[in-house]
């Protein structure tokens, strides 16, 4: 498509755009009683306003029903996590009864690796991606001494080459060939949060398998922003938190994924609680523990009902968007034209004080571009949060910026370069 830097052209992709009515759906937050530019939704999705209205009816049920609330009313507390398991299973291209609702997302790393990371003598190493989000590192830096292992052995990163930015999969593949026998497990995040990059999940699985690991995803920025097919590729086991596309709210509700290969395995280690027990008999109490089948097996403790009110809340609003395939067409249009925009602005500027290190094919990325700013980006970044437009900053040095196509609309995109053009100038042409 040829783009245009014009009012008028977004306006008119707008109209053309059947999810666009979606946006009135959402709450934007305001500065001085203007709505801001949202192009956070990486970090934290907007409130649908139904949210309140989902979560007030299962307030009404606690006051109405109290107890008896786990087994009365229209929605019994006992069984409402089915309800989001079915959409969920279409989020991240899965069976129901391979995904389950639960905890929040590092809870899950971690209980999942208690399963899947399985050292067995010369094969102890888990292979993850260099300068993977943090929490991801403290998880598995801890499973492994939590095994007996130094992190420095037992942990294998995967570096960009020097001077860039991005990994190829060939060098993901060629390291993992070259620790064939050693690796245990494959645990990558599906999207770099730093990069934007999406990696080849599929690939990579798959050459994980042929040198006998396990092959897990963290899918933090992945799930609800990019189509992923986890039953398919044959993925052992993923999760993801669903607050940052999925719309949940700060907090909100972590999703498992567990391959039903899996399911009749009874030698997986886990870290059991009653809520994972056999559902027909969790309330005969007995002793000795017996997983209910699929992924609901790995609950640990009761449903936590308001989070996962705000959950349903936001998958219902997925699923009148057809889940995930329209929103990945509009997401990888509204993408490029917010990279459009930007290389507009370097050439108004006449530098390329902006440089996008996010793949530049929609095969390698979701919504997310994130722009090394050269020059006094920090300024530059609080200049657009004074200009009504918010992204995230990290530091040293870069701005990142997502579209969200349930959301945002191209006059956004259009309006949020406008914004970083005048800010531009102001700070670097001072
Ligand atoms: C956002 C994010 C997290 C956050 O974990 P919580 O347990 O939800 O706080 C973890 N890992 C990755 C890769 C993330 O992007």
């Amino acid at each position: 498509m040829n783009f245009e830097n014009t009012l008028s052209f977004a306006r008119l992709q707008d109209e053309a755009d059947q999810l666009h009515h979606f946006r009135s759906q959402f709450l934007f937050p305001q500065h001085n009683g203007r709505d801001f530019i949202y192009l956070c939704g990486n970090s934290l999705g907007l409130q649908p306003k139904v949210a309140a209205e989902v979560v007030q009816g299962q307030l009404n049920n606690w006051a109405n029903y109290a107890v008896e609330g786990w087994f009365d009313g229209d929605e019994p507390w006992m069984f409402y996590h089915k309800a989001l398991k079915k959409l969920m299973a279409p989020i991240v291209g899965a069976f129901p009864s391979e995904v389950c609702p639960m905890n929040t997302l590092t809870v899950n790393l971690h209980l999942l690796m208690v399963s899947f990371y399985q050292p067995k003598g010369r094969r102890f190493k888990i292979i993850m991606e260099g300068g993977a989000f943090p929490s991801d590192q403290y998880a598995i830096e801890s499973q492994v001494r939590f095994h007996g292992f130094d992190p420095k052995e037992a942990i294998i990163e995967v570096f960009p080459k020097e001077g860039e930015e991005i990994l190829h999969t060939e060098d993901i593949l060629a390291k993992i060939n070259e620790n064939a026998n050693e690796i245990a497990l494959v645990l990558f995040g599906g999207i770099n949060y730093y990069t934007g990059q999406w990696y080849d999940m599929e690939t990579i699985t798959k050459a994980g398998h042929e040198i006998g690991a396990v092959v897990g995803w963290d899918l933090a920025h992945a799930a609800g922003n990019v189509p992923v097919k986890l039953h398919d590729w044959d993925v052992d086991f993923a999760c993801w938190c669903s607050y940052k596309y999925q719309n949940s709210g700060p907090g909100g509700i972590s999703g498992i994924f567990v391959h039903e290969k899996h399911f009749g395995n009874s030698e997986l280690n886990r870290f059991a609680g009653w809520w994972g027990y056999q559902e027909s008999k969790r309330f005969k109490m007995e002793k000795g523990f017996v997983p209910e089948a699929g992924a609901d097996g790995w609950q640990v403790s009761c449903t936590q009902v308001m989070p996962m009110a705000l959950y349903h809340a936001s998958l219902q609003i997925f699923e009148q968007a057809g889940f995930i395939a329209p929103l990945r067409e509009k997401s990888i249009t509204l993408t490029a034209y917010l990279e459009f925009i930007v290389n507009e602005i370097n050439k108004e500027l006449g530098v390329a004080q902006y440089q996008i290190i996010t793949p530049q094919f929609s095969k390698d990325r979701g919504a997310q571009l994130s722009i090394i700013a050269q020059r006094n980006g920090k300024q530059i970044f609080d200049g657009l949060v004074a200009n009504y437009v918010l992204g995230d900053w990290r530091e040293p040095d870069v701005i990142r910026l997502s579209a969200v196509p349930l959301y945002n609309s191209f006059e956004d995109v259009y309006l949020a370069g406008q914004a970083l053009l005048k800010v531009s100038k102001a700070v670097l042409q001072s």
